[in-house]
């Protein structure tokens, strides 16, 4: 039985068979029998459906929301806003979707054509994170269920809730049990899952999941997709509005009490206004209220994963071993459930933990730089390369400085921010693929060249 618990209180909220050896080999292979009338549906057929998952969520997102807190521990306003937001891409995917996979042709002499069209890959796995199972889950289901492709959908064991809503809910909107399925349970049912021979993996989570699946997978050359962890910097310039960019950070960097893979996880700081600026960020930092993530105004709640408690734990010694200094918080907070202080470090330097490994928390060092060189140089200094984002009023600065910076996505004055519009990928530890964008729909499709020559 898989036990889900919440990590506000630890009390058990419910228990749940989990998928066998023997479960998972029947999804897959209803999966496969299913795809192909799926995919000889019409586009305006699954446009429909995905219209209709739409209008569910809408009409359940209180519901939904109050799910999503209670299991992940995500703040209720937190939660309305990630369901509210997915409203968003749920319509890009439905307005670029046909214009995207329109089949084009390239060539055409009068005697040859030359035509690429897309066809679906097949058969997808897609494992899935609990930080914000609805926007990366969505990513890859909702533009590979609309090329045609069906889904077999593992979310997180510490979303798992959510996850059977999400099923429940385009089975509702009209897309067949064996198109869309949901396997319920942790590492375990993700490996049990890659044993079958699907067409395109597609992953969300930690780096070291995401190695681990690469090698499991390698030898099948089924297309594969990771979307990882990331330590995203942010560099504030010395021509800023400081308590703008302070208040703009400490959101970047606690929202979602610090569990976005985009998250602000280090800042550097120009010397000349070093001080002022750490100054008006603890002073953010202390405007943030902790506590039940089911009242209204709270807005950092407990860690999903008891787990990471330990690892925030660790970085601070570490960090205070070497000679940081803390200036809020830094310790667990003294109650049931997974609480850890928001943490603000400075003093900091790259010798620390820190400032070079995924936190996935409410905490971040806040280090000083002489100038622009300093800061790419640090910037740079990580093995992820998910987000970086640089505060300036100067436009031709940032461009420079973002220009230098080996991210999938870069920030001019703003940070912690997906755009449908725009592919969400990351270099290095960060990731391979990419999802969102016109680009995140053709992921989901295999172009097939058709070479025509008229008789
Ligand atoms: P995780 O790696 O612990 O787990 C992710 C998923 O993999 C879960 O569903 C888990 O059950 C499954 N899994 C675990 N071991 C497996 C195995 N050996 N084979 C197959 N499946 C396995 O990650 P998490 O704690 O759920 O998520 C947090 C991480 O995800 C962070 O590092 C965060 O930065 C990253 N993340 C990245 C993005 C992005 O878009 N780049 C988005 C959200 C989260």
């Amino acid at each position: 039985m898989l036990q889900i618990t919440s990590p506000a209180t630890g009390a058990v909220l419910a228990e749940l068979p989990q998928d066998t050896h023997e479960s998972v080999l029947a999804k897959y292979q209803a999966a496969r029998a299913a795809q192909p009338a799926w995919a000889a549906t019409t586009l305006a057929h699954r446009l429909d459906c995905i219209r209709r998952f739409r209008a569910l969520l809408v009409q359940d997102v209180e519901k939904l929301a109050a799910i999503l807190t209670r299991e992940v521990g995500k703040p209720i306003k937190q939660s309305r806003n990630e369901i509210n937001g997915l409203l968003g891409r749920i319509d890009f995917f439905l307005d670029s979707t046909e214009a995207t996979l329109q089949p084009r042709q390239v060539f055409d002499d009068g005697g040859m054509r030359e035509r690429i069209a897309h066809e679906p890959l097949g058969v997808i796995a897609n494992i899935s994170a609990w930080n914000y199972p609805y926007f990366v889950g969505s990513n890859v289901f909702v533009p590979a269920l609309l090329a045609g492709n069906s889904v077999l959908y593992k979310p997180s064991e510490y979303a798992t809730l959510t996850g059977i809503e999400i099923g429940n809910l385009l089975h509702a909107a009209g897309v067949p049990q064996d198109v869309f399925s949901v396997l319920v349970g942790g590492g375990r049912v993700g490996i049990e899952l890659l044993k079958h021979p699907v067409d395109g993996v597609f992953f969300t989570g930690s780096y070291n999941t995401g190695a681990k699946i690469a090698q499991a997978v390698g030898s099948r050359l089924a297309k594969l997709q990771l979307e990882l962890g990331g330590k995203d910097p942010t560099y504030v310039c010395e021509d800023v509005d400081i308590a703008a960019a302070a208040a703009s950070l400490a959101d970047g960097a606690m929202y979602n009490t610090g569990q976005s893979c985009c998250s602000v996880e280090r800042i550097y700081v120009h010397q000349r206004i070093h001080d002022a600026f750490v100054e008006a960020f603890v002073k953010e930092v202390g405007n943030f209220k902790v506590g039940d993530p089911c009242v209204e105004d709270s807005y950092i709640g407990p860690l999903t994963r008891g787990a990471q408690l330990k690892v925030l734990e660790m970085q601070v010694a570490d960090a205070l071993a070497k000679g940081a200094r803390v200036l809020t918080g830094g310790h667990r907070i003294d109650r049931p459930g997974n609480w850890f202080e928001p943490t603000v470090l400075v003093n900091v330097n790259h010798e620390m933990d820190v400032m070079r490994e995924e936190s996935f928390g409410p905490i971040i060092g806040i280090q000083k730089v002489a100038g622009d060189d300093e800061a790419i140089r640090l910037m740079n200094d990580t093995q992820y390369g998910l987000t970086a984002g640089v505060y300036t009023r100067d436009e031709a600065r940032a461009q420079r400085i973002l220009a230098q910076v080996h991210t999938g996505s870069v920030y001019w004055n703003c940070c912690d921010r997906v755009s449908p519009r725009l592919p969400w990928s990351g270099v290095g530890h960060s990731g391979i693929g990419l999802t969102l964008s016109t680009y995140g729909i053709e992921a989901f499709t295999r172009p097939k060249a058709w070479h025509l020559r008229s008789p």
